[in-house]
């Protein structure tokens, strides 16, 4: 729950550091500038916390607190004091008699500063155990880049000293710089923020140093050792800072807590033994199981609990009950493509074909071998994820990418690391990003050559692309924008921005995705997405030597259904069709509407065979289904199909298409209302059809 926190403090430029971290954690944050200010929102305000920043510019900030205390006022206050010193000599004054419940000097590192401030004001709730997880992984990151830092800052010595002993040499005044940059960025993020801006100052120095006359650059070196100096003192307190943060924490045994689950799985059994076993499992794989033991309780659970998939246990005595039950969880609003998975003592054909049509991802056979059962949850939590985010992060500083992603999966994008850029392309086709976050100075290349480079490409031209970059100045925001970037973030990063930032592009991105590869009657793929997508269906199966199918459905006379009840009952046909496609089938199957009342549909890895059956227990459905005309008349339609799969019946997209086509009019000939899966051959059949 958020906390209604009122900050004191005249310093402008502190207060945009603070709010950040405070409002990123859920709290709400009132500012005053002054200790009268502060006087009047106490007095208006319902507050949980008073985070006082001493002096004011009307009071020293003791006098102000004395004051307050003196009303009765018992609020929670932490004190900031400006100095380390001023801290000391009155830490037990501020502790003992006037309550201040946390007491630190500046600089405080922001991130830091909210765990320990979260630590005071809800030191049980508020704090979710994903977020002390994230927080206790953070900290580890800080404190490791703390120890790092020493080295950091030596190599970089070494590199000024090289620099300044061969100043003609261009490559090597550039290392300077680009190790101040690193630095700059990498130790800004993570907090350290008096050595990140000692860095800006070196990066600086070491851009301008050849414009200088030979007077000025034995000057500015001076001052560049002295910074580096600084640095070195500053990046010692700010990890001793970490230090005595991690240690607390690690007092309060945090780290043995365990971590927030990633997907929440439905499983669906008799047997508590196998329950059990299930249970400990997803344990184990930091799965979440909810456990039903008869159909209703299934029912029941998936209303009340989000659900990422389900497990369900096919019944040897009444297996269509599980059929049904897959069924009716799927027409539950917002599960309409819940992954599913089947587990069954009988292998059956019927079943497996059943299974397929209320949309297994799986179908396992009882009894289960050792990892099966393991294996099944991975695949059902792996296709779930196929709905979290992807992001691709190219930056040659492993650490800094390192600590972004940490960040971004903590919310529950997916993201894959790139130090060298130069392989961009190659891992864009293995793992299609949603949005990219491209660092500018890099070894070899640009990001804004990289971007440019990525524009020219039709498939990622609408792609998300998002600078993350320690340069600065108004130059470099034109040049991200000029080569095609969409958006800037400046190292060192803020958590929350970054968070906010990459969150509404990636929305706008998918909403604009889903309005231009959707149709908007049916809810399902429109003929160029699904073309893509068969694409990489194909690319797949002549990879892996795998099969797959697909189907062309058109609805029977549908002129006569627009003629006769009324073209808006025309549409209601088409999205009733539509929503039936969704709930049926697996989750990754493609569904498509190729055009007018025509339907496509893509089945990985399945053959024609049982996806035959399956097409037909849709069409059983479907025929079923009463429709409403213009003026209230009620009527039922059917569709016919034709398939075809890879390899058997064709090559190429156009190939396959082709052939179910020609299937399809085939199906139409026969009299509709099927599904045709080979050519007739047979010349009686063929016979009896033509009459
Ligand atoms: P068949 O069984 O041989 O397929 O006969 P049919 O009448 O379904 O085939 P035909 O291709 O002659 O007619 C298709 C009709 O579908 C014509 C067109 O007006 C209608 N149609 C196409 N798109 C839509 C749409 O989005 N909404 C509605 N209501 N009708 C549509
Ligand atoms: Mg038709
Ligand atoms: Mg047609």
């Amino acid at each position: 729950m958020g906390k209604n926190i009122l900050l004191v403090e005249q310093d402008k430029s502190f207060c945009k550091l603070i709010v950040p971290v405070l409002e990123g954690r859920g709290h709400k944050v009132l500012v005053a500038a002054s200790g009268m200010e502060g006087k009047g929102l106490i007095q208006k305000e319902n507050l949980d916390m008073v985070i006082l920043c001493a002096p004011l510019p009307d009071d020293n900030g003791f006098d102000w607190l004395t004051a307050l205390r003196a009303t009765g006022n018992k609020v929670p206050v932490t004190f900031i004091a400006s100095s380390q010193p001023e801290l000391h000599a009155n830490k037990d004054r501020l502790e003992r008699e006037l309550g201040v419940v946390l007491a630190v000097s500046k600089p405080v590192i922001p991130f830091v500063f909210g765990a320990q401030l979260e630590g005071k004001i809800s030191p049980d709730d508020a704090q979710t155990g994903k977020l002390k997880d994230f927080e206790t992984m953070f900290l580890m990151l800080v404190s490791k880049y703390a120890r790092m830092l020493p080295a950091k800052l030596e190599d970089l010595a070494v590199a000024i000293n090289k620099s300044k002993e061969d100043p003609e040499d261009a490559s090597l005044i550039a290392e300077v710089r680009s190790q101040a940059h690193k630095i700059k960025g990498t130790g800004g993020s993570l907090g350290f923020r008096q050595v990140s801006e000692c860095m800006l100052f070196i990066e600086h120095a070491a851009q301008t140093m050849h414009e200088k006359p030979e007077k000025e650059q034995i000057a500015l070196w001076a001052d560049v050792d002295r910074k580096l100096v600084d640095a070195r003192i500053m990046g010692e307190k700010e990890a001793q800072d970490v230090a005595s943060v991690v240690s607390a924490k690690e007092g309060q045994g945090q780290a043995e807590e365990a971590p927030a689950s990633m997907a929440r799985i439905l499983v669906v059994d008799s047997d508590d033994g196998f329950l059990d076993i299930v249970e400990e499992l997803g344990k184990q794989r930091l799965v979440e199981i909810v456990r039903a033991k008869t159909f209703r309780e299934a029912l029941d659970r998936a209303c009340i609990l989000p659900l990422d998939a389900a497990l369900i246990n096919v019944l040897a005595d009444t297996p269509d009950e599980s059929f049904r039950l897959a069924r009716e969880l799927r027409n539950l609003p917002g599960y309409e493509t819940l992954p599913l998975a089947f587990i069954s003592a009988s292998a059956l054909v019927k079943d497996r074909v059943e299974a397929a049509h209320a949309g297994a991802s799986l179908y396992l056979d009882k009894p289960l071998e050792s990892d099966s059962l393991e294996k099944a949850v991975e695949h059902l939590v792996a296709i779930r994820t196929g709905g979290r985010p992807r992001i691709l992060l190219v930056d040659d500083d492993e650490f800094f990418a390192n600590t972004i992603a940490l960040i971004l999966r903590n919310e529950g994008v997916i993201v894959r690391i790139l130090t060298d850029p130069n392989k961009i392309l190659e891992v864009m086709q293995d793992f299609p990003p949603e949005l990219l976050l491209l660092d500018v100075m890099m070894p070899g290349i640009t990001g804004f050559e990289v971007c440019r480079m990525l524009r020219q490409i039709p498939r990622w031209q609408d792609l998300p692309i998002v600078f993350l970059t320690g340069q600065t100045g108004v130059e470099n925001r034109l040049e991200a924008f000029r080569s095609g970037g969409d958006d800037y973030l400046p190292k060192p990063v803020v958590n929350e921005e970054l968070l906010t930032r990459v969150k509404v592009r990636l929305d706008r991105a998918r909403m604009l995705k889903d309005r231009s590869d959707k149709d908007t009657i049916t809810g399902l793929l429109l003929r160029r997405a699904f073309s893509e997508q068969l694409a990489q269906l194909l690319a797949d199966g002549q990879r892996n030597k795998t099969v797959f199918t697909i189907c062309l459905l058109d609805v029977d006379k549908f002129k006569n259904v627009n003629d006769t009840y009324g073209h808006l009952a025309g549409d209601k046909v088409l999205a009733g069709l539509g929503q039936l496609l969704a709930r049926r089938f697996r989750v990754e199957d493609l569904r498509g509407r190729w055009g007018g009342e025509e339907f496509i549909l893509g089945f990985r890895r399945e053959s024609k065979e049982t996806m035959h059956a399956a097409i037909n227990r849709v069409l059983a459905e479907f025929r079923e289904m009463i429709f409403t005309g213009d003026d209230g008349q009620e009527f039922k339609v059917s569709f016919s199909g034709g398939m075809a799969s890879y390899p058997e019946d064709g090559e190429s997209v156009y190939e396959l298409i082709q052939t179910a086509d020609a299937r399809l009019y085939e199906a139409k000939k026969q009299g509709r209302n099927r599904i045709v899966l080979s050519h007739q051959t047979d010349p009686e059949k063929s016979a009896t059809a033509k009459t």
